[in-house]
């Protein structure tokens, strides 16, 4: 654990799209909640980065960018990326900037939250008793590792190496663990369960992963084991959400299970992330730059503000700082009432308040709770 003081420096990148809207709404939720929480203070510097910015410049990510990010206390990150903005190769620029902070910063644990909120309804039609699980994405390794490499024979083909170490491996799976003590358990029975999710039954690769997760969870008696091939997975997600506790896999089965699990909850509007690493961290929704909705004061910044309440409180465990660990539930409990009341539910939730008026009702409702 680190000590430092607050003010927290937080890099901000508000990206392209959807993003400038969500970051300035999840900024007047923090900018209140510093004010009425004395000692809590957040700093905010803006930087560049992301599509717009490749199109004014040539350059997605500038140093002066990454340099900021490794320096600050955390990194608050909107969305980059747009479709009509590529590379001379025809790529996009998302994967460049994502791909570069994640290895500069070492963020290798992805920590994709799923819950039902009160008020949010889900596609599926049995929910109870609640879904509650967190997808835990290996975020440096497996199959994204080939990111920049991969081989292309003439044209007719191609190949992209998935990477397990068992350094890599002991950590995700650790990190599962130690995620699932601090939980309360899986909504069906309260019960503690890390779930290993791979492809174990065709891979070396996978049944590697899996003995390293056996091998970690021999250390967590306290902690219910288990494992489930990836495909096995995605229907049991759907069929029995509320059985799942912390589910921890390999980056690419990561990557998509978690856009599942978005789609339990209310969409990608209601899926926030953090990225962890052992010395920096970055929070951003998981959504993309919805750039058909951009502009029009229409985008959810929930999936923001529900990672700012993750960043308060990875800042309060980091810095031992309880009132940054207490204003991140706070922040997640006003995010709570106010959909319950129905005040912050955005369109794609089947409400009508537009991003500035969800961000409003969440600082109304942290009122409430304050008062
Ligand atoms: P990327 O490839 O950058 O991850 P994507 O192709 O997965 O992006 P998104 O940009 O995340 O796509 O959005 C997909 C669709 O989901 C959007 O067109 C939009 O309708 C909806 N969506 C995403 N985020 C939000 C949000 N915050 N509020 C409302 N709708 C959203």
């Amino acid at each position: 654990m680190t000590t430092t003081s607050s003010p927290y420096q937080i890099a901000v990148l508000a990206g392209d799209g959807i993003g400038p809207e969500v970051t300035n709404a999840t900024l007047s939720v923090l900018q209140h909640l510093c004010e009425i929480t004395p000692g809590l203070e957040l700093q905010f510097t803006s930087y560049p980065a992301g599509a717009t910015h490749y199109r004014e410049t040539g350059v997605a990510l500038p140093r002066e960018t990454l340099d900021a990010c490794l320096a600050a206390d955390a990194v608050l990150l909107c969305a980059v990326g747009l479709p009509d903005v590529r590379k001379p190769d025809g790529t996009e620029v998302q994967p460049d900037i994502m791909m570069v902070l994640r290895r500069e910063l070492g963020l290798y644990a992805a920590v994709r939250p799923c819950k039902l909120y009160p008020g949010v309804s889900s596609p599926l039609a049995r929910t109870e008793p609640g879904i509650d699980f967190v997808i835990l994405r290996e975020n440096l390794e497996g199959l994204f590792a080939s990111y920049g490499g991969g081989c292309l024979v003439g044209d007719d083909v191609a190949t992209d190496t998935i990477v397990m170490t068992r350094k890599g491996v002991e950590r995700i799976v650790d990190y599962a663990f130690q995620l699932s003590r601090r939980r309360t358990g899986r909504p069906s029975d309260g019960k503690r369960v890390v779930t290993c999710v791979d492809k174990a039954n065709i891979f070396r690769s996978f049944a590697f992963f899996r003995k390293v997760f056996q091998d970690v969870a021999a250390q967590y008696p306290d902690i219910t084991a288990e494992a489930a091939y990836v495909d096995a997975m995605s229907l049991y997600l759907v069929q029995n959400p509320s059985a799942y506790d912390v589910l921890v896999m390999e980056n690419q089965f990561g990557d998509i299970l978690s856009d599942l699990g978005a789609g339990l909850v209310g969409g990608l509007g209601m899926a926030p992330s953090a990225e962890i690493g052992d010395h920096h961290a970055l929070f951003q929704p998981s959504h993309g730059t919805a750039p058909t909705i951009a502009g029009q004061n229409l985008a959810n910044p929930l999936a923001t503000i529900l990672s700012a309440a993750m960043m308060l409180d990875w800042l309060g465990s980091r810095y031992d700082d309880s009132l940054a660990k207490q204003a991140g539930v706070r922040l997640e409990q006003a995010v709570v009432n106010s959909l319950g009341e129905g005040t912050s539910l955005t369109r794609d939730l089947g409400g009508m308040a537009g991003t500035t008026l969800a961000a409003e009702a969440v600082i109304t409702a942290l009122n409430y709770l304050c008062s």
